[in-house]
Formats: C-alpha cells, sequence, structure tokens
C-alpha cells in the first residue's frame, strides 16, 4: 500500500508551501463556508504553515504499522503515531479498536496538517475519516464539525448523528494497549471455563475505565475475579472489571462514576496467568456479548440551525475521502 496525498489548494504547489516561505492565500467574494475544501489560509505574519491531505491505507498487521507505513514522507514518525490514536478516539464509542481491527480493514482519512514556526509538523486535526470494516455491511464514518459551544469540534456520522454515546466500546483506552506497536494477536490467559468475558492484556497498572456515567455497586474481592468492580449504569445494565491490582480511590458501592473516568488498574488478581483486564457487560445478572450490548444508539443530533452548513462540509469531506478511495485503487 502506497502513499495516497492530494493536495487540495490547487493554487499551491507542496513545495511552496514548505519549507517555510510566508504565502498569503485569498479568495475574493467568497465566505469561509464556500471554499471549495476547508480554507487553507496562511498569513503572512504568521508562520505557521497549514495544509490538508489524504491518508488511505489497508490493516495488514495493525493499525499502528498500517498509519506508519501510509504516513511515511507526510508526516514524521511521533504525528503517524498520534493518529492512530486519533483515529481509535473519533471511534471509541463504535469500535473496539484494540480488538475488532481484522487484516483487510482499509481506513480513509482526511487530516489538516500544521508545521509550526519551529518546523515541527504535526497533524493538527482529522477533518473525516471512513473506517471499512472487513466483518460490516457499511464502513463507518465521521466528520469533524464544528458546534457553538465546543472548543475542539465534534464528529459525526454521514446522516449528523454525533458519534459521541453513551457507553465506550471499551474499558482500555487504546492508546495503553502496548500490542498496537506489535503483534495484534492477544496472549491467549489460562482462565477458568465457560469464560464470559473479554480479556484486555495491558501493562500492570496501566488506568481501567469506566465505560458509562453509573454507581458502583460492588468493589472487593470475588473468587477467580480478584479485585472486581460491578458499575450499574442508568438502563440496568452492569459492566463488571477484575483482576485489577487496585482500585482508584474512593470506590466503595454508592460511588458515582463518569464515562471515561479511572476506576482501578490492571493487575493479575484472582485467577490470572498474566496482568489483564476482565471485562463483562451483565444484564439481569447474565454475562451478555458487549459488541452487542454496547452496541451504541445514535448520539444526538446536529443542531437543526447548523444543519445546512454540516451537510455543506459533510459533502467535501465525502468527496474527499472517496477521492482517495478512488486514487487507492488505482495503484
Ligand atoms: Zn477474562
Amino acid at each position: 500500500m502506497g502513499i495516497v496525498a492530494v493536495w487540495l489548494t490547487p493554487a499551491l504547489e507542496p513545495k511552496q508551501i514548505f519549507p517555510m516561505a510566508p504565502v498569503v492565500v485569498t479568495r475574493p467574494g467568497l465566505e469561509p463556508a464556500d471554499f471549495l475544501f476547508r480554507p487553507v489560509v496562511i498569513e503572512a505574519s504568521n508562520t505557521e504553515l497549514m495544509d490538508t491531505l489524504q491518508i488511505s491505507g489497508v490493516i495488514q498487521s495493525s493499525l499502528y504499522n498500517a498509519l506508519n507505513e501510509s504516513g511515511v514522507g507526510v508526516l514524521p514518525p511521533s504525528a503517524r503515531h498520534q493518529l492512530a490514536w486519533s483515529l481509535a478516539d473519533i471511534f471509541e464509542y463504535k469500535v473496539d479498536m484494540s480488538r475488532d481491527l481484522r487484516q483487510g480493514d482499509k481506513f480513509h482519512l482526511l487530516i489538516e496538517r500544521l508545521q509550526k514556526p519551529n518546523g515541527a509538523i504535526i497533524v493538527s486535526k482529522v477533518l473525516g475519516a471512513r473506517l471499512a470494516l472487513s466483518n460490516a455491511s457499511n464502513p463507518l464514518e465521521a466528520i469533524h464539525f464544528d458546534t457553538p459551544g465546543s472548543s475542539t469540534g465534534q464528529y459525526y456520522d454521514a446522516s449528523g448523528m454525533s458519534l459521541r454515546a453513551a457507553f465506550l466500546r471499551a474499558p482500555v483506552a487504546f492508546r495503553r494497549i502496548s500490542s498496537i506497536f506489535g503483534a495484534r494477536k492477544h496472549p491467549i490467559f489460562g482462565e477458568w471455563r465457560n469464560h464470559t468475558g473479554t480479556d484486555y492484556a495491558a501493562p500492570m497498572g496501566t488506568p481501567v475505565r469506566a465505560i458509562g456515567d453509573g454507581v458502583v455497586i460492588f468493589a472487593g474481592t470475588k473468587g477467580g475475579y480478584g479485585n472486581m468492580i460491578d458499575i450499574r449504569h442508568r438502563n440496568g445494565m452492569v459492566s463488571r472489571y477484575g483482576h485489577m491490582r487496585n482500585f482508584a480511590t474512593g470506590m466503595r458501592p454508592g460511588t458515582r462514576v463518569a464515562m471515561g473516568s479511572t476506576i482501578g488498574y490492571v493487575g493479575m488478581t484472582g485467577w490470572a496467568t498474566g496482568p489483564h483486564l476482565h471485562f463483562e457487560i451483565r444484564v439481569g445478572g447474565v454475562a451478555h456479548d458487549p459488541k452487542l450490548a454496547l452496541q451504541s444508539r445514535s448520539g444526538e443530533p446536529i443542531p437543526a440551525n447548523e444543519r445546512v452548513l454540516f451537510q455543506k462540509m459533510r459533502n467535501q469531506t465525502l468527496a474527499s475521502l472517496n477521492q482517495s478511495r478512488l486514487a487507492s485503487v488505482t495503484e
């Protein structure tokens, strides 16, 4: 898989932008929202240089490796690391990146690249993303859109529903799972029969996060689970976290926890042969497949008065992503 990088500022060649020659781009008579793509405005007084480009890839061994290869020549290694995490963050309500990715899965990204005055190149924003999982019928799409009251903007699907939902898809942040830097296959842990949960291999002490807002109903030791916490959520569903080394401060029955907050740390208490988190979703006292139980309901829709602007932005972003798909097919 090679690099797909398309420059969206027809008037400027990449070499005219880099190195840091001050350039002013003006489009008389156009409102920012009328630009064909997100405006690339480079002020003469500002030596920060910004452009927009696309990166596509096919996952062979890991998301990190795929991004690392696709980004060669257009992003420094640190920015490629960051991009793998950003992609996981964007879809963290939809996909468990540490477990659901398969060989052959494809991604397309539209990113904003920034060169700082000191020469450092970073990804300042992911404008759009498409993730085509080989075991899903439809690709997942994310469109970045700034809404009033949100400093960083949010991600929406093509129909304008927020990707944020009531539950995270995984109790351990993707960036905490070191295996993205190595083999994708997780070690199999020798555990008790009729294993009903999902195991996350992670280094000892890795923070464990509550997958949703809720109330702690159990925090203590329980047989093979070792140090275990149960959290009851608003819909009656219970999330269970086992084998922890220790709990975060204040974890006891009745404690309220917020989605994403740290409740404890990965360990190997109870019946575990190596450090990992045992995670379960329970409904009515019975373990359910997290993949189905956490299948997120749609988030909030885009505000009505923002809809027209969003649709314009969406069409531009999707057009760019489609372009990169075509380009990668013809390679
Ligand atoms: Zn387990």
